[in-house]
């Protein structure tokens, strides 16, 4: 019914504009009745499981281009507009996005919103650190938001996204389960390989000489954790005794990595390599990806399986 509606219409677009009549057929269509959704996401993981599941039957955009820092990001009155007119918003919510809210308030747009910190309980920033010369940084401990570093939660991330598609577009709903039970398949396969690696382990410590968004990946998997900085702090420079803290933490344990995040001037991790015997290695924590990385055609679980290779390393 909906295909005769849209060939209908797509009919009397065609006779408008043979009949020299623009005025009804603006070129911005996809938000009504074009050639399929549009979805608008903010954050990396957002958009790759977006395309994932809708596949061809939708157009997703991101709104960061590639190698923007994720947390430096402001829209632009155009990222407004294509909000405004999109079909789907997804957005991550926490600190991070807080221009979303007033974004959807004031928004005349026809748009669904899915929050991604709704499909997951969120835990707090800094509820848990068995370091015990943790300092906490005053008291600024926010919910921590990076949900999507647990495989587990990516999974309720991509239900509640496949349930939205199947609503907006149920014409399609069958595409929309096909793709987003592969997905989760490859998710779980991606779970599981993690879960293996640290049972398997010598070590379930990890030392992250830079920030920290990987609360959620580490509590999925039993991992204890040591870092410069909370989750995705704006400070650069720890301080001395956190500097100490962590070099003693990975003299006493042995441990032969500390991680750096992308995006980062790894000028702690430096500090810890150079007065260790570990080395440097990266962790993604996909907020968002380089242009190299996108051309390259990396993606959410490509990345994943990286972080995989060097947990495996820094674990024995
Ligand atoms: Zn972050």
């Amino acid at each position: 019914m909906k295909k005769i509606i849209k060939i209908t219409l797509s009919l009397i677009c065609t006779l408008s504009l043979l009949l020299g009549c623009f005025t009804g057929c603006s070129d911005d269509g996809q938000a009504d009745g074009g050639d399929g959704l549009s979805i608008v996401t903010t954050l990396f993981p957002a958009y790759d499981f977006a395309r994932n599941i809708a596949g061809d039957n939708a157009e997703v955009s991101l709104l960061l281009s590639p190698g923007v820092e994720a947390h430096s990001y402001e829209p632009t009155p155009k990222d407004m507009v294509t909000i405004e007119e999109c079909d789907f918003f997804i957005y991550n919510g926490g600190e991070s996005e807080t221009w979303v809210d007033s974004v959807i308030d004031s928004s005349d747009g026809n748009f669904t919103a899915l929050k991604m910190l709704d499909c997951a309980g969120a835990l707090l920033e800094e509820d848990h650190d068995e370091s015990e010369g943790h300092n906490h940084e005053g008291d600024e401990a926010g919910y921590d938001e990076h949900i999507w570093t647990s495989p587990k939660i990516c999974i309720d991330i991509c239900t509640a996204i496949k349930d939205e598609l199947c609503r907006l577009d149920s014409e399609n709903s069958d595409a929309y389960e096909q793709a987003y039970n592969e997905y989760i398949q490859k998710l779980g396969e991606l779970d599981s390989a993690i879960a293996e690696t640290v049972n398997n382990a010598e070590r379930k410590e990890i030392i992250f000489a830079d920030r920290f968004p990987f609360k959620y990946f580490a509590e999925e998997y039993g991992l204890a954790y040591y870092a410069a900085f909370p989750g995705c702090s704006t400070q650069t420079e720890p301080s001395a005794a956190k500097i100490a803290e962590l070099i003693e933490r990975v003299n006493e344990d042995d441990i032969p990595v500390v991680f750096y995040v992308e995006m980062s001037n790894q000028k702690v991790a430096d500090t810890i390599s150079e007065s260790t015997n570990a080395e440097k290695l990266l962790f993604h924590s996909c907020h968002n990806l380089t242009k190299d990385e996108m051309d390259a055609g990396e993606d959410y679980i490509s990345l994943m399986y990286k972080n995989l290779d060097n947990l495996s390393i820094a674990l024995n």
